[in-house]
């Protein structure tokens, strides 16, 4: 017995393994086999292949139970003192205007509330005359905080076109006072001569209609006065806007623009304006700065001399300037004085004859202004 079972061990110690070299197939084997891999096409794309494998799916990895987010440490807000923000900046240089309109501006405590409505604004910009302001603007908050900025202004004159010095003999027609009923006729008289001229209007009476005739025909517009009331008109500065705006949306009205000529009620040498002390020096340079151009005139047609004249005693007056003024002259006549406007024709014709050019007044046309009485 003890025999037999020697033989039996041996038999399973020597055959075993020959049998496992003559070919049973092992685990390893197969996993030698190739694995299918996803097929790259020139244009990328890659297609789908279903991959099976050979072994059991393998076990899910142990997934990592999630963590809250790390709570932050509490921060503290720091108390500041309120935060105020001008638009448009601390420093900002405006053109003389009628009016100021402030940039803006915003503010908002430590906490980031907006506060604004609590800010309080001082200081002023005189926004017609040039020069330097500042704006103070202060604001508090719920603690009793409290912010100060300043803004500077600068105001600075309006930009005007250059001087054109016209030719030799150039006259410049100018009317004031109206449109009436006689400057329907004055306009047929210019229009037969294709001679321009410059109309400085009334804006509360006579024939406003007939602004736009005279632009359309290519005359100039200036504003003269609304009320021609020297009183009302040189009382302040404000008078005098609000009066020379009343005539300016007239004038709108008319040709569907603001004009930037004027002439001064009685001109800017009057002393009709002197209960108001230096109302002409000021008022001079205020209108220049806002940029208008203002018009004086260095021959005059005494038509509004309260002397009875005839049409050739204006005539006589103009023609006699126009000599005298040979490189330009702006004259000046009324046109509600139809004498005045009965000269025109004669005047015209004389020029022609020696070659003097009739034109309007622009930007770019020479100034002339008479000596500042007040
Ligand atoms: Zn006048």
């Amino acid at each position: 017995m003890k025999r037999s079972v020697c033989i039996v061990l041996i038999c399973v110690f020597l055959i075993l393994p020959i049998v496992s070299a003559c070919g049973v197939t092992r685990p390893e084997a197969i996993s030698e086999a190739p694995i299918p891999t996803a097929e790259v096409r020139a244009d990328d794309t890659v297609e789908a292949i279903s991959v099976s494998t050979p072994f059991a799916t393998p076990e899910p990895l142990p997934t990592v139970p999630p963590t809250a987010p790390p709570t932050p440490e509490p921060t503290e807000i720091p108390v500041t003192d309120p935060v105020i923000t001008l638009i448009g900046g601390d420093s900002v240089q405006v053109e003389a205007d009628f009016y100021f309109t402030d940039p803006g501006y915003f503010a908002d405590d430590y906490l980031g509330n907006n506060i604004t409505s609590r800010i309080e604004v001082s200081g002023e910009v005189i926004p017609y005359k040039v020069g330097n302001y500042s704006i103070t603007y202060s604001v508090t908050d719920d603690g009793g905080r409290h912010s100060t900025v300043v803004r500077h202004v600068e105001v600075v004159p309006v930009e005007m076109p250059e001087i054109v010095m016209p030719p030799e003999k150039t006259v410049y027609l100018t009317f004031d006072d109206g449109p009436c009923g006689y400057t329907e006729q004055l306009l047929d008289v210019l229009k037969k001569h294709n001679a321009k001229a410059t109309f400085f209007v009334i804006g509360n009476k006579g024939r406003t209609d007939l602004i736009k005739r005279a632009y359309e025909e290519g005359h100039a517009v200036g504003v003269h006065t609304y009320t021609h009331d020297y009183k009302k008109i040189y009382k302040n500065e404000q008078a005098f806007f609000n009066d020379f705006w009343a005539t300016q949306e007239v004038i709108k009205e008319q040709t569907g623009s603001y004009t930037r000529i004027f002439r001064f009620p009685g001109g800017s040498g009057n002393t009709v304006s002197r209960r108001n002390k230096g109302i002409m020096t000021r008022l001079t340079k205020i209108m220049e700065d806002l940029g208008y151009r203002y018009f004086d005139w260095n021959v005059s047609a005494g038509d509004a001399s309260g002397q009875p004249y005839s049409s050739g005693d204006v005539k006589n007056r103009v023609v006699s300037g126009m000599k005298s003024h040979s490189d330009y002259a702006v004259v000046l006549q009324h046109d509600i004085h139809l004498q005045s406007v009965k000269a025109v024709d004669s005047i015209l014709t004389w020029g022609e004859q020696n070659g003097y050019t009739f034109l309007a007044l622009d930007l770019t046309s020479p100034v002339v202004h008479s000596q500042v009485q007040n």
